[in-house]
């Protein structure tokens, strides 16, 4: 035993041994059969090749990781994307080269090997599926697929790298379901699906029940403000209309401990209807967003037609030219959304409007005045629980 270290000894003394003893005899390990193959030995040497290429597609490029990070999509797919930039999905190619005995054709087109770089771009059905997307897309032909994801995943417009995630999970999601449920693959009805998950992702709370990292336990947390995801902040705003023509808004800022990052209150002589003046405050909130160089923002308001406007649901004659500003200033900024909320959850945001119209404008960076304190404070407790 002494010419082997522990480790080896055990792998050695883990070795299924034969209790007919037979004579030894070379195996290759890369089929099930033990049987040398050109096939396997192909895919061998392309696996090391790969293997010498430093982490996958981009050569120490960190950005797409980061770019994963980012997208705003629920937190399955983008463990999905990081599989697929890791190489990992189980396609039939990569079964085939760990070992597993199957077809390795593509089970969409049967017109190719089933590799990522096919499955997600270059198979007919696929490119098909492309066009017909809400993006509506050419495949290209001068990238990889890797170059092509960090192209799509580090585009600034957040719904553009969200509807291409959740095209790249749809795709994935079809494909399966031909493998293991013999359903056809049916672009039309999917693609369709797209739109649907985002606009839901989008729209519900869905954007933070799903990525929050601790479920919030607590008997009234569906009348409580909820914090954002890790490495966001959420900016809740109101707005408000006094008798003396002022109008008067509120914003602040936490992070995902409920923790203040910034306020700010701002009061102008003039009157106002309330929804003009809501409208006004989120144009305000996305304005200051942009001048402060923040990203990664959850905007929050108790206003629900002037978040429905500001979506394209419906439209309101009175706030249209507001709500278009908000638009304008929107397509500058990296990850930013806007969601309307019960104003039970903007309680903060709506104490700050009553010290805006005392104080004026103000801005406070990780503190906010009495009234509101309190507020933050139970909210804090909230989500410490
Ligand atoms: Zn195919």
């Amino acid at each position: 035993m002494n010419s082997f270290n522990e480790f080896e000894a055990n792998q050695i003394l883990n070795i299924p041994l034969s209790w007919r003893l037979p004579d030894d005899k070379k195996v290759w390990s890369w089929e099930r059969n033990g049987n040398y193959s050109v096939r396997s030995a192909y895919h061998l040497l392309k696996e090391e090749t790969l293997r010498d290429i430093p982490e996958p597609s981009t050569a120490g490029n960190t950005e797409i990781w980061k770019s994963i990070w980012k997208v705003q999509a629920p937190q399955r797919v983008k463990n999905f994307l990081w599989r697929v930039v890791k190489r990992i999905l189980p396609t039939r190619c990569r079964l085939e080269q760990k070992g597993v005995a199957l077809d390795p054709i593509c089970p969409l087109c049967h017109d190719g090997e089933e590799t990522q770089e096919h499955l997600f771009m270059h198979c007919q059905v696929i490119q098909r599926f492309w066009f017909l997307s809400p993006l509506g897309l050419h495949v290209p032909t001068d990238v990889n697929f890797f170059q092509w994801m960090e192209h799509w995943l580090s585009n600034s417009n957040f719904m553009a790298t969200q509807l291409f995630s959740l095209s790249l999970w749809t795709i994935w999601k079809m494909r399966n379901d031909s493998v293991f449920n013999k359903k056809s693959p049916n672009c039309m009805n999917v693609v369709q699906n797209i739109s649907v998950m985002a606009e839901e992702f989008n729209l519900a709370c869905n954007l933070i029940t799903n990525v929050v990292s601790e479920p919030i336990i607590s008997s009234d947390v569906d009348n409580k403000w909820e914090p954002p995801p890790v490495g966001f902040v959420k900016i809740n705003i109101d707005a408000g209309c006094f008798k003396n023509n002022y109008t008067c808004w509120g914003l602040i800022g936490r992070n995902h401990q409920g923790v203040v990052q910034v306020a700010a209150t701002k009061r102008e002589r003039m009157s106002c209807s309330p929804m003009l003046a809501e409208a006004r405050g989120l144009r305000w909130c996305l304005q200051w967003i942009k001048d402060h160089n923040f990203q990664n923002v959850v905007v929050e308001m108790d206003a629900e037609n002037v978040v429905n406007c500001f979506l394209g649901k419906i439209n309101i004659v009175e706030i249209d030219l507001v709500v278009a500003d908000c638009l304008d200033i929107l397509f500058s900024l990296l990850n930013v959304s806007v969601l309307a909320v019960k104003r039970c959850k903007n309680m903060a945001a709506h104490s700050l409007v009553g010290v805006a119209m005392n104080l004026g404008s103000h801005l406070w960076f990780g503190n906010v005045p009495d009234p509101v304190s309190s507020i933050v404070l139970s909210e804090l407790i909230v989500c410490n629980e």
